[in-house]
């Protein structure tokens, strides 16, 4: 039974009990208009003041200031890796690679706008003996000049390589005509955001927010007023942007250019206004802490057998990855946590090892259980 599990995969992410009960009922029938909420034209004041409170909320909870749009799109997190190309030509382009995914977003750029465009900073595998888990001393960035319209773009949370940057960069905090794109899928709502630093922060829902697909792209305003016209970008050979990536039309229209999936914009709703209900951001920043320190501490009690693949600053607190020493013990260790009840332990396919997700729906209780199991596995294995 769903009681019985503790999930902790990376990604869709278990969502909040309390959400999928009503949303069961609000599929089949919502607020008792005897249609399921899939099924409420986009377009009717019931869904548009759905939209309206999903943008409110996520405006509370971040604090976002006014001269910023917030558009819920489709296609999830990797199609901003070109949206956010297409909505910023005309920029230099400075990517940190620190993870997979801020390497995919600078592939992505280079395919799209061409590798002449695009500076790789910081190569965080390079400088780390060929593989990810630190983040690079800000002094050996190699960020593009000042002279220039430059966009930096970063993943906030590495989710395969478990590298989450503890603070918005000081360097680029110094720089206040650069632009700051940022990647915050994986740890969107569990801590505060100064958004007024960036010019751009998107995400996937599907780990802390809601259903995978649905996407939230954060603007500032003066970014979509001064794009270049078409006939500019025409002139320079510039990509012209199909018109579901372009966040100035879909602004335009509230979110609503097309036909939007309002039954996840809903669940993402609820899970916001729940969060805001539970002390908000400020709340939910303890709790994210308090859970990873203690699966922190628990993997460091027993370093001859727990090899944490990521260094102490640049650790995230919501992907936990790490190594265990000894022929088949890392199956060994998803195994017995399945019976257990704890799932979704295995690391991404690429790198391998263990993962934890600490998402927003993992309780306390969720970590503690885990925390003591990683005890307990060591102690029965010295
Ligand atoms: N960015 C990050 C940080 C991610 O973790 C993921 C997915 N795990 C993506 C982008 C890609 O998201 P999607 O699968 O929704 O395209």
């Amino acid at each position: 039974a769903r009681e019985e599990i503790f999930h902790f995969g990376a990604g869709p992410a278990r969502l909040p009990t309390s959400v999928l009960a009503r949303a069961s009922v609000s599929i089949l029938n919502h607020e008792d208009t005897g249609l399921g909420l899939a099924e409420h034209s986009h377009r009717s004041a019931l869904c548009g003041k759905i939209v309206t409170d999903a943008v409110d909320s996520l405006k509370t909870l971040l604090s976002i200031p006014d001269d910023y749009s917030v558009i819920f799109m489709q296609g999830g997190g990797t199609s901003q890796f070109s949206g956010v190309v297409y909505n910023l030509l005309g920029y230099w382009m400075d990517y940190l690679v620190t993870g997979v995914w801020s390497q995919k977003a600078s592939e992505e750029a280079s395919r799209l706008a061409g590798e002449w465009m695009v500076n790789v900073a910081v190569n965080a595998k390079e400088a780390n003996g060929g593989k990810y888990g630190k983040i690079p001393a800000e002094d050996t960035w190699k960020l593009t000049e000042k002279e220039k319209s430059i966009f930096t773009y970063f993943c906030d949370n590495e989710t395969v390589d478990g590298v989450e940057f503890p603070a918005f960069p000081t360097v680029l905090a110094q720089d206040k005509e650069r632009l700051v794109v940022a990647d915050m899928s994986s740890n969107i709502l569990s801590r505060r955001v100064d958004v007024s630093k960036y010019a751009v922060i998107f995400a996937g829902a599907q780990k802390n927010v809601g259903t995978t697909g649905l996407t939230m792209v954060i603007i500032r305003n003066d970014i979509l007023a001064n794009q270049p016209t078409l006939q500019t970008q025409r002139a320079l050979g510039l990509p012209i942007q199909p018109i579901m990536f372009d966040y100035k039309t879909l602004a335009k229209n509230g979110s609503l250019y097309n036909t939007l999936p309002i039954f996840d914009v809903w669940i993402a709703k609820e899970v916001m206004q729940d969060l805001i209900a539970g002390g908000g951001l400020e709340k939910q920043e303890e709790i994210s802490g308090r859970k990873s320190d203690k699966l922190y501490a628990a993997l460091e009690a027993s370093p001859e057998i727990y090899k944490i693949v990521t260094v102490p600053g640049s650790r995230s607190r919501m992907n936990i990855c790490y190594r265990i020493s000894g022929e088949g013990l890392e199956d060994e260790f998803v195994k017995l946590a399945t019976k257990q009840g704890m799932t979704g332990l295995k690391g991404h396919r690429s790198v391998g090892g263990i993962r934890i997700s600490n998402y927003n729906s993992i309780t306390e209780e969720g970590a503690d259980k885990l925390a003591a199991y990683i005890r307990e596995f060591a102690e029965s294995h010295k």
